[in-house]
């Protein structure tokens, strides 16, 4: 290694640390005033931020909580999911999509994706529903997944959930802020979830979370269900089993301040995206984002077929360039969910999708030098 040039400084894959540059201190004197108000538990900035939220998504109710997995959780506990049920979901996602459908004693049932957006597909959701209808099961909900920050084909989602009579819960865990011809993906299907977790798009500094509906009814069962199932007029009646899932307002004043500079990240994310797919079509298959579709770029997740993508990792890690394998194993493939039904025979593109992809740094506050750095890194692991 005598005669190679010096290594150049570490590139983080996502940098909070430029945002927290670019936010300044109204974000640490917001956290203060927090701190010296001693309102920790569903203090004010509690409903101002779901209120931003529901303006932002255009959704008429926002219920905070605790992360990600219990927003999509509490979903499906105010439907009444439970043993017997099916709850249809890709198997090429983050595990916690399924997870929660496992809580409830409802059996998750694996769907295949579609190459072209790793999103749910929608002709093998149809052969889900059959096979819950096969295995005895009532096909209840389908939560599908904007996956890396593109919306789902609700398009065709939307009219197979209405024709099956099954509720549409959307995991915008990747994707809020994302839209499909205008609409945001939080104000799509019957609910939607989301997650505050600090690498997603819109991050705190911590874990939250949170619920969209869009009828007050629902939104005082979300809210009961948060607080132990406690009648919302009476705090000491408990009228069903629910859960600690608020979210703490501390986290509620750091996302207030993070949406304000939200919209513009959001911009910056698809420059930045439009760049490297310019640089990098020729050597690899690149993101395509679809039609009347903008996506929040989670990550920028390349594919690279027929590659060793364990010694393209090791070449840019020479680089120091750190990459990442969103995902290496289909979850109907893992441990603890292999015991759970999929689509008719299988899940081919899952299991492909899981071989091939591969993530490169991606986040808002890439600046142009390093974005030059980082495509000509990856051009020369792809070229090797
Ligand atoms: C992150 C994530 C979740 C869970 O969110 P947490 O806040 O981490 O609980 C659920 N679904 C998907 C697709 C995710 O990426």
């Amino acid at each position: 290694m005598s005669d190679a040039a010096p290594l150049k400084p570490p590139i983080a894959f996502i940098d909070l640390d430029a945002q927290r540059r670019a936010i300044g201190p109204a974000m640490d004197e917001a956290i203060l005033k927090v701190v010296h108000s001693g309102k920790y538990i569903l203090g004010p900035e509690v409903a101002e931020l779901e209120a931003a939220l529901s303006a932002f998504a255009g959704v008429a109710h926002t219920l905070s909580c605790a992360n990600g997995t219990d927003a999509l959780a509490l979903a499906l506990m105010a439907w009444g999911v439970g043993p017997g049920d099916a709850v249809l979901c890709p198997s090429f996602t983050f595990a916690a999509t399924a997870e929660v459908v496992a809580w409830t004693g409802a059996t998750p049932l694996f769907v295949d994706s579609r190459e072209d957006s790793f999103n749910l597909d929608p002709a093998s959701l149809e052969v889900g529903i059959d096979t819950a209808k096969r295995l005895g099961l009532v096909a209840r909900a389908v939560i599908s997944v904007d996956l890396f920050g593109q919306p789902a084909d609700y398009d065709a989602i939307v009219p197979i959930a209405k024709a099956h009579g099954l509720k549409l819960l959307v995991d915008a865990a990747q994707s809020f802020g994302a839209t499909l011809h205008g609409r945001h993906v939080a104000a799509i299907g019957d609910m939607a979830a989301t997650s505050f977790f600090p690498a997603k798009p819109l991050g705190c500094y911590g874990d939250g979370g949170a619920v969209f509906c869009h009828d007050p009814e629902t939104l005082d069962l979300l809210a009961s269900l948060r607080v132990h199932g406690q009648d919302n007029n009476d705090k000491y009646e408990n009228v069903r089993i629910g859960m600690n899932g608020r979210l703490d307002t501390i986290q509620a004043a750091v996302l207030l301040q993070k949406l304000r500079v939200f919209a513009a990240e959001t911009d910056s994310r698809q420059a930045i995206a439009a760049r490297y797919n310019e640089a990098l079509a020729d050597l690899a298959i690149v993101p395509r984002i679809g039609a009347g579709r903008v996506s929040t770029w989670a990550q920028y997740v390349l594919r690279i077929p027929g590659r060793e993508r364990k010694a393209v990792q090791a070449r840019l890690r020479a680089d120091n360039i750190p990459t990442a394998i969103y995902y290496p194993k289909p979850l109907h493939r893992q441990t603890a969910y292999a015991r759970y039904p999929v689509a008719g025979n299988g899940l081919p593109v899952a299991e492909k999708l899981a071989a091939e992809v591969f993530s490169i740094p991606f986040h808002p506050y890439l600046d142009q030098a390093t974005q030059a750095r980082i495509i000509a890194a990856v051009r020369r692991a792809l070229s090797a």
